[in-house]
């Protein structure tokens, strides 16, 4: 990217484009190289919250310029801001590389994944059909779908463009109007979508913009009464707090939390696919990723043989520079981070696990300038102990033995998390019964970290509530209304006598 200059991320309020009132500014570096500031965005100050909320409530109750009512106008939207993604896709990769630090042949799927997620609910905007049903009596029942109003959508830094197009596209093929808080380490992915928007003809006010700290602009949004609904993703604990302070005014909310997933490997599993499938959902994105397979659960008759197949793979994986088109693994997405997975390599040690691959911090060269960590693998972990049972969002993967499938399953939900799960086997029986008893929103067999957009996406347990992607992800911003009408004509109706005699 021809940019040595950092990208300027302003907050979008109403349409425009502007600096955060008192002009305060914060700047995101390259976790790859901390010399380099890649990103200068605008940080927000609860008075442009309550601006923000503001616009987006006017354009609601408005109706501006028909975006409630008129869903061909909100397809046409999303159409164009898919396709204006595809064509923007080099630039919108580079940028998530350079907020993110994610290995540039990941960028590029992340993105192609939001021009998907776009293109889907486009298509859905003008499919919000209700029901329609005539009861004995002649009356009719009409359910129809609303949109459920203005949206506060609060975002996490690990993908941030998909995370934010699973969260916006719906909210606005619903009808709704949208206030978009990003996460601070990655103001300006955010930011891209949010003028593709406008560029696709998206009405003023209908998305606003606001990069800032959580504790002051996102609790904002979230205790604001003019806000009908907060679609959070980000930490179990972050997502606690908001929920209970929705719960003050049964403000609607969805969650998308932590996970720590299980990836189950039975004894006729096929090694090629299943230690490739294991790799990938382990260290994509460094490991920073809700949905990684981070507990690798292996049946003791093959637990040596296919270990070592998965460390000869993970051994082969590239960490280094995100820009190389050869890099697999990047670097984490802050010194406090990589702090916080090194301290998790060293209870694994201290505790005595086996460490079978990694363990350390990359030094030397470019290395000093960014975050980096290597692949890590860590055996005969138990699971009750803070290796089996935490998030650690990073690239540390506890392997565990099991002698059975019930046992397999016991591990599995052993956790409080149930996001995702993978499982390998080449007994279709088996996979089944094993997928119906793993207590997680999606399971993968004989695949793994899969998200389609006609899919689902979301968590069991403290992982979360609510579904994205999908058609239940559209549910998720939209509330059902019944309309009854009257087919008797009468003037005194039989129920009517329970109260009035004639
Ligand atoms: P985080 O909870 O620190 O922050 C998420 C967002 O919430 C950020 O925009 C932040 O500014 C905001 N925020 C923080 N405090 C807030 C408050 N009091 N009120 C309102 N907003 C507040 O999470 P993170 O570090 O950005 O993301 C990593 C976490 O996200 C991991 O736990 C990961 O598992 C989770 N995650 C879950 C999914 C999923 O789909 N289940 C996907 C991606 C990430």
């Amino acid at each position: 990217m021809a940019t040595q200059q950092p990208m300027q991320c302003p907050l979008v309020i109403n349409g425009r484009e502007m600096e955060a009132t008192g002009g305060r500014r914060f700047s995101r570096e390259n976790p790859a190289n901390v010399n380099q500031v890649v990103t200068e965005a605008a940080e927000a100050t609860a008075e442009d919250m309550r601006n923000a909320i503001h616009a987006s409530r006017r354009a609601f109750d408005t109706n501006t310029e028909s975006w409630v009512t008129n869903y061909k106008l909100r397809e046409r939207v999303l159409f164009k801001a898919g396709e204006l993604i595809r064509q923007n896709a080099e630039r919108l990769a580079d940028v998530v590389r350079l907020e993110v630090g994610m290995p540039a042949r990941q960028a590029a799927v992340h993105v192609s994944a939001a021009a998907d997620v776009f293109e889907f609910y486009a298509g859905f905007a003008s499919k919000m059909y209700g029901e329609t049903m005539f009861l004995p009596t002649g009356s009719q029942v009409n359910l129809v779908k609303e949109p459920i109003g203005v949206v506060g959508l609060i975002t996490p830094w690990n993908f941030p463009l998909t995370q934010t197009a699973r969260k916006v596209a719906p909210a606005l093929a619903a009808g709704c109007t949208v206030v978009l808080k990003p996460a601070s380490y990655t103001p300006m992915a955010g930011y891209e979508l949010v003028r593709i928007l406008h560029e696709a003809g998206v009405p003023k006010g209908v998305i606003n913009f606001i990069s800032g700290p959580g504790s002051t602009v996102g609790d904002e949004l979230v205790r604001s009464s003019s806000v009908d609904k907060i679609s959070f993703t980000g930490e179990t604990g972050t997502g606690k707090s908001i929920a209970a302070q929705a719960a003050n005014e049964i403000k609607r909310v969805s969650l998308e939390l932590g996970g720590k997933a299980p990836y189950v490997v039975f004894e006729d599993a096929d090694f090629e696919g299943a230690s490739r499938a294991a790799i990938f959902g382990m260290f994509r994105n460094a490991g920073q990723a809700c949905g990684a397979t981070t507990r690798l659960l292996i049946q003791e008759s093959i637990h040596d043989a296919f270990l070592e197949h998965v460390v000869r793979l993970g051994r082969t994986l590239q960490v280094g520079d995100p820009a190389d088109q050869a890099t697999d693994m990047g670097p984490m997405i802050s010194r406090n981070q990589e702090r916080t997975v090194m301290d998790y390599i060293k209870f694994g040690q201290d505790a005595g696990f086996d460490l079978v691959l990694g363990g350390n911090k990359l030094q030397g060269g470019d290395f000093d300038n960014g975050y980096f960590v290597e692949p890590t693998i860590f055996a005969n972990v138990d699971n009750s102990s803070k290796l089996g049972q935490e998030e650690i969002f990073g690239p540390v993967i506890a392997v565990m033995s099991f002698k059975d499938e019930e046992e397999a399953i016991h591990l599995s939900n052993d956790v409080p998390f149930g996001l995702v799960a993978g499982v390998w086997s080449g007994d279709h029986a088996r996979t089944l019964r094993v997928a119906r008893q793993i207590k997680a929103g999606t399971v993968w067999i004989r695949d793994n970290y899969q998200q389609p957009a006609e899919g689902i996406w979301g968590g069991f347990k403290e992982s979360g509530m609510g579904r994205e992607l999908g058609p239940y992800g559209m549910d998720d911003f939209m509330e059902v209304k019944q309309i009854f009408t009257d087919g008797t004509g009468l003037a005194m109706k039989p129920a009517y006598r329970q109260v009035i005699k004639e």
